[in-house]
């Protein structure tokens, strides 16, 4: 599976599993007695499994690799799409969970976290991620400072002081779109033993695999790129052989597991994946440069405009594939009520609070992702009043394009 490209593992990763999916007896070289080999994967939804004797029914109960024994523990289905996520990554493990809130609490509980622990985390964090990390992990006795990830050399002084047993980040932070020096950042991370854990949902592994740059672990929330179409809600957390057992274990024993029909839905989403991500980061690029000359518009947020502060970053990180999906811009002298006006006016973006969809999406932080915070707290993270967010979808561009300009004509403050 290694030494093909991504788009061609992105296509068969998960199909080997077909005939054992199908609930078939595999046959020789792979068929299934009775029907040939099924060309897709199917789904198996059985939540629990019988064997010819208590003796094998124990073994696999003893250890994974003799079969599956009960939905909760691990099923095929969502096995398939965690290796398919694997292959993806790059990562020698993978465990697929109900959602990625799911996967990111097993990360960070696999990650071995007790009280008296310090994680080190950016600042400008997921609401929720940071929510788990401040309201749960912090109550249980976990010490979490948050940085400016981008600022290196004060990452660098908190990460000596604190000497984390985890720094956690987001490869392309919301709704700003900064990103993560990873290689600088696994470097930091390396010098004091913390586990590095990355985000890598902005991003996707089609522009950029975290664990090659030194991460030790990366999470998703699958619900978004790599499902890709709205309709499923899953996470996917991956990293070195060690974490596999810990991060099934939460999985099992907190009841993360995801179900055999969003794995199903997951893993025919990603095979796609390549050819939606090159559509959204081109369509995305076309948009920023749109937003970008528009006299409408203060500033744009996209690490595909060269006046981005980190624009030769995201070309080292993402090898020229391009820049993603996700696009940031404030409207110029507007406040909440020009922004409902812009976002209301719109009829291809729809105005709903997820990302990384096929369908064009609008978000506006103040009243969404951050509306936990006061205004104060949002602007220290520079997240005005006027700031709006798109997930730019796989339509034409052009008809995205005239959308926003109709919608910023009836904008003007
Ligand atoms: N990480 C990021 C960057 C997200 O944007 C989200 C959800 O929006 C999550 C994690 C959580 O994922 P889920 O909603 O699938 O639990």
């Amino acid at each position: 599976m290694e030494a093909w490209h991504f788009e061609t593992r992105a296509v068969h990763a998960g199909r080997e599993s077909g005939p054992i999916l199908a609930g078939g007896r595999p046959g020789p070289e792979g068929s299934v007695e009775g029907m040939g080999t099924p060309v897709a994967p199917g789904i198996q939804p059985s939540s629990s499994y019988y064997f010819p004797s208590l003796g094998a029914l124990s073994r696999a109960f003893d250890d994974p690799q003799h079969g599956y024994v009960y939905a909760r523990h691990g099923g095929p289905t969502a096995a398939a799409f965690a290796g398919a996520v694997a292959a993806l990554e790059g990562a020698p493990a993978a465990v697929a969970f109900a959602s990625g809130m799911a996967a990111i609490h097993a990360a960070l509980v696999a990650a071995g976290l007790q009280s008296g622990h310090t994680v080190v985390a950016a600042r400008d964090l997921y609401g929720a991620t940071q929510a788990l990390l401040t309201s749960f992990f912090a109550t249980q006795g976990v010490r979490v400072r948050f940085v400016d990830a981008t600022d290196l050399e004060a990452t660098r002084a908190t990460v000596r002081e604190a000497r984390p047993r985890v720094i956690y980040l987001e490869t392309i932070s919301n709704p700003l779109l900064r990103l993560a020096d990873l290689p600088a950042l696994a470097e930091i991370a390396r010098e004091v033993g913390a586990l590095l854990i990355v985000d890598n949902t902005f991003a996707s592994p089609y522009l950029c695999r975290p664990l090659e740059w030194g991460a030790g672990a990366v999470v998703h929330s699958a619900t978004k790129y790599l499902g890709g179409h709205g309709d499923l809600t899953a996470g996917v957390a991956a990293g070195n052989a060690e974490l596999a057992e810990p991060l099934q274990l939460v999985a099992r024993l907190a009841g993360a597991t995801l179900g055999a029909f969003d794995a199903w839905l997951a893993l025919r989403g990603l095979r796609t994946l390549p050819l939606r991500m090159e559509r959204h980061c081109a369509n995305a690029l076309r948009v920023a440069r749109y937003l970008a000359g528009h006299p409408h518009v203060e500033r744009v947020h996209y690490p595909g405009l060269e006046t981005h502060p980190q624009h030769a970053l995201a070309q080292r990180l993402f090898g020229g594939r391009g820049f993603g999906g996700v696009v940031s811009f404030e409207l110029r002298a507007a406040g909440a009520a020009e922004v409902a006006r812009f976002i209301d006016s719109l009829r291809l973006f729809l105005p709903a609070p997820t990302m990384g969809d096929v369908y064009s999406l609008v978000m506006f932080p103040a009243q969404a992702s951050h509306r936990g915070l006061s205004a104060e707290q949002r602007a220290a993270l520079g997240i005005g009043e006027n700031l709006v967010r798109l997930s730019v979808g796989v339509e034409s561009a052009d008809d995205l394009i005239a959308d926003l300009a109709q919608a910023l004509a009836r904008s003007e403050p």
